[in-house]
């Protein structure tokens, strides 16, 4: 099994479900290299290699439900995977996932129920009876750190690990720009309203297939009132009275990690 963590074989990421394979070591993680996902004893449901023009091409397999996995490896969750990882290398890692995802997700045709398969022409999903053709799915959200007089604007959802805290974020609706979408999400969550609304940068976020797009904003008017179903708490922090945050591999870290640097007008290695 040890020689399946080394060499000039190409890295396979291999889901089940939503989780994937890894070995199984105290304080790394070590994706497989190796000719074939069969050398492991699994049989996939599908496997597809992946060429791109401008990165190495991408391995990728999906493997039952009810998969065991193989001796000294685990399946694992690929949020652990950013955190270990890092932005660079979680990147390949995503796209995998992004299109296995959207490949199990579009065996049949959503108009007329007939099998699909992969176009030959361009990177989709045709139905051969009836011509609907299908891309890739990727859902556009927010993320905004909102400052007011020297502070940011930092909330808790209940999804989060206990005791984090982050910029607020939101997935854009049919028929909004960027900006509307940012001016709707921080209303709507906190009810207050921004402007100075200025883009930031950008991350893939394959959970399941998104992209974040940073921006910052100024507080405008309106005091803090949470909306419960969306998160359970909110402040405005100075650059010494951060919390616990995400780290800086995310684009939410960034932007915090950004308004520090602002604030303090030095470099900090968060
Ligand atoms: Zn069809």
């Amino acid at each position: 099994m040890l020689s399946f963590k080394n060499g000039h074989s190409p890295t396979w990421y291999i889901f089940r479900e939503e989780e994937i394979l890894v070995f199984n070591e105290s304080n790394d993680i070590v994706l497989p290299r190796l000719p074939s996902p069969d050398m492991l004893g699994l049989d996939p449901i599908r496997t597809k290699v992946m060429g791109f023009p401008d990165r190495s091409a991408i391995h990728w397999a999906e493997v039952n439900a009810g998969t065991e996995p193989p001796a000294g490896m685990e399946f694992t969750s690929r949020r652990h995977l950013l955190d270990v990882l890092g932005e660079e290398d979680f990147t390949p890692a995503g796209m995998a996932y992004h299109y296995m995802d959207w490949t199990r997700k579009t065996q049949f045709c959503g108009k007329c129920g007939n099998a699909m398969e992969d176009s030959p022409h361009e990177r989709a999903r045709l139905c051969p009876r009836c011509g609907h053709t299908v891309y890739p799915v990727i859902s556009p959200a927010i993320i905004v750190a909102v400052e007011r007089e020297g502070k940011i604007l930092l909330g808790r959802s209940p999804r989060f690990p206990k005791g984090r805290y982050s910029v607020l974020a939101g997935f854009v609706e049919p028929g909004e720009s960027l900006e509307e979408a940012v001016r709707r999400e921080i209303l709507e969550e906190v009810a207050v309203e921004v402007d100075q609304i200025a883009y930031f940068g950008s991350q893939p976020w394959p959970f399941p297939h998104s992209i974040m797009l940073g921006f910052t904003a100024k507080w405008k008017s309106g005091e803090i009132m949470i909306d419960e179903n969306e998160i359970e708490d909110a402040g405005w922090y100075a650059h010494d009275e951060i919390p616990n945050t995400p780290s800086t591999r995310s684009i939410s870290g960034k932007l915090i990690r950004h308004f520090i640097e602002n604030s303090t007008g030095k470099m900090k290695d968060l």
